[in-house]
C-alpha cells in the first residue's frame, strides 16, 4: 500500500486563519482529504489532495436513491504532541457493515488504516491542543455512479475529510420522548450509520424544537414504549444506582462510545444493565424520585446529560448530582483518549 499511496500536497495551508481559541464543531476543514475511487468492480488506491469540492453527474445516484454511509471519529493531541485515535478499528468495521446494508461494495481495511494515518499525519499541525477539542474526522462513501435506474451505483468514492473542533458543548438538554415518530424499524437500516437515517430525523427533531425541546428521544416504531437513543447518540438511564442501556438491534446503532461506557462502567463496580427500558419504567421512577440521570453518548459529544424529558405533555425534571456517572465516565473516557490515564483496555491507537 505504502508506495501506492499517492500525495499531492497543497501549495498554501489555510491553517494560519484559523482561530484555534474559538473552534466551533465541524466547519472548518483541513487542507487536505483522502479520496479513493469504486471503479470496474474494484476501490482503487487511495489520493491524499488538496481539499476541494467534488465534480458529479447531476444522475450520480447519491443524488437520487441517498445511498451514502459515514463514520464519525477523532483525533487526539497529548502534552508531548503524540497523536491518538480511539478504537479505530471498530470504525473500519461498522463502516464496512453499514456498506453492506446499503450495497455499498466493502473497502479494504489498509485503504482506511493506512489512508486515515497518513492523512492525519500530514494534518498534525491541524489538531487542536486546547481542553475538549480534537481533529472529527469524517470517513464516507457516496455513490457518484450515474444513472436514474433505482439500483446501486456502480462507481463510488470513499473520502475521508478532517474538522479542528471545539469541544462540542450543548450544554444540559431537554429531551422530548417521541410518540408518533420513528427512526428506525425492524429489518431496517438503523443500525447502519446511513446519511437518510438523519434526513428522517431532522423533521421530527424541528418539530420538538418548536416546542421548546431540544432533542428527540427515539422510541421503538412499534408502540413507542421502549427508549432506544437519544437523537444520534445511544442513551444510558440511572436508575438508583444502575446503568441501564437497550441492547443493539436492527433499530439502535452500535456505538462505539456506548460500548466503551459499558466496559468502563463495569471497571468502576458500577451495576449496569443491557435491556429494554420501557417508557413506563422510566416515567415511574421520574415519579418516584429513583430516576438519577438519563444521558446520550457518541463520539462528537461523549456525554450528553438530559435535563428534563418529555412525555404525553408533562415534564419530568432530572436531578442535578454533584458526582453523576456520566461525569465520572466522561472523565475516564476522556482521559484514555488524550493519553492522559492508563489505557488498561487497549483502546488508545498511536498515529505514526
Ligand atoms: C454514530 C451514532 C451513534 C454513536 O456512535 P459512536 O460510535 O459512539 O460515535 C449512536 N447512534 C446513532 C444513530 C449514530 O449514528
Amino acid at each position: 500500500m505504502t508506495n501506492t499511496l499517492m500525495i499531492e500536497k497543497a501549495k498554501t495551508s489555510k491553517i494560519k486563519d484559523v482561530d484555534f481559541d474559538n473552534l466551533s464543531f465541524g466547519s472548518i476543514y483541513t487542507d487536505h482529504m483522502l479520496v479513493c475511487d469504486y471503479k470496474d468492480g474494484e476501490w482503487k488506491a487511495p489520493k491524499i489532495v488538496p481539499y476541494q469540492p467534488l465534480t458529479l453527474d447531476p444522475s450520480a445516484k447519491i443524488f437520487h436513491y441517498g445511498q451514502s454511509i459515514f463514520e464519525g471519529m477523532k483525533a487526539y493531541k497529548d502534552d508531548e504532541d503524540n497523536v491518538w485515535l480511539f478504537r479505530p478499528l471498530e470504525n473500519f468495521k461498522r463502516l464496512n457493515k453499514s456498506a453492506k446494508r446499503i450495497a455499498i461494495p466493502e473497502l479494504p481495511e489498509e485503504f482506511f488504516m493506512e489512508g486515515l494515518t497518513t492523512l492525519l499525519q500530514i494534518e498534525k499541525d491541524w489538531i487542536p491542543k486546547n481542553p475538549g477539542s480534537s481533529l472529527y474526522i469524517r470517513p464516507f462513501i457516496l455513490a457518484s455512479g450515474t444513472g436514474f435506474h433505482a439500483s446501486p451505483a456502480d462507481e463510488y468514492k470513499f473520502i475521508i475529510a478532517c474538522a479542528p473542533s471545539g469541544a462540542y458543548f450543548s450544554g444540559k438538554v431537554k429531551v422530548l420522548i417521541e410518540q408518533n415518530y420513528s427512526r428506525a424499524a425492524n429489518g431496517g437500516v438503523g443500525y447502519a450509520k446511513a446519511g437518510g437515517n438523519y434526513a428522517g430525523q431532522f423533521y421530527p427533531t424541528q418539530l420538538a424544537i418548536e416546542k421548546g425541546y431540544n432533542q428527540v428521544i427515539w422510541t421503538d416504531d412499534n408502540e413507542h414504549e421502549y427508549i432506544e437513543e437519544a437523537g444520534a447518540m445511544n442513551i444510558f438511564v440511572r436508575i438508583n444506582d444502575t446503568l441501564i442501556t437497550g441492547p443493539t438491534s436492527d433499530r439502535i446503532l452500535d456505538g462505539i462510545t456506548r460500548k466503551s461506557i459499558l466496559d468502563i462502567a463495569k471497571d468502576e463496580g458500577i451495576a449496569t444493565e443491557v435491556r429494554k427500558i420501557s417508557v413506563t419504567e422510566v416515567v415511574e421512577a421520574a415519579k418516584a424520585g429513583t430516576l438519577k440521570e438519563m444521558f446520550g453518548a457518541g463520539t462528537a459529544a461523549v456525554v450528553s446529560p438530559i435535563a428534563s424529558f418529555g412525555y404525553k405533555d408533562n415534564d419530568y425534571d432530572l436531578p442535578d448530582l454533584a458526582d453523576s456517572y456520566a461525569s465520572r465516565l466522561k472523565k475516564r473516557i476522556t482521559d484514555i483518549q488524550y493519553n492522559r490515564a492508563e489505557d488498561k483496555f487497549g483502546w488508545r491507537f498511536k498515529v505514526q
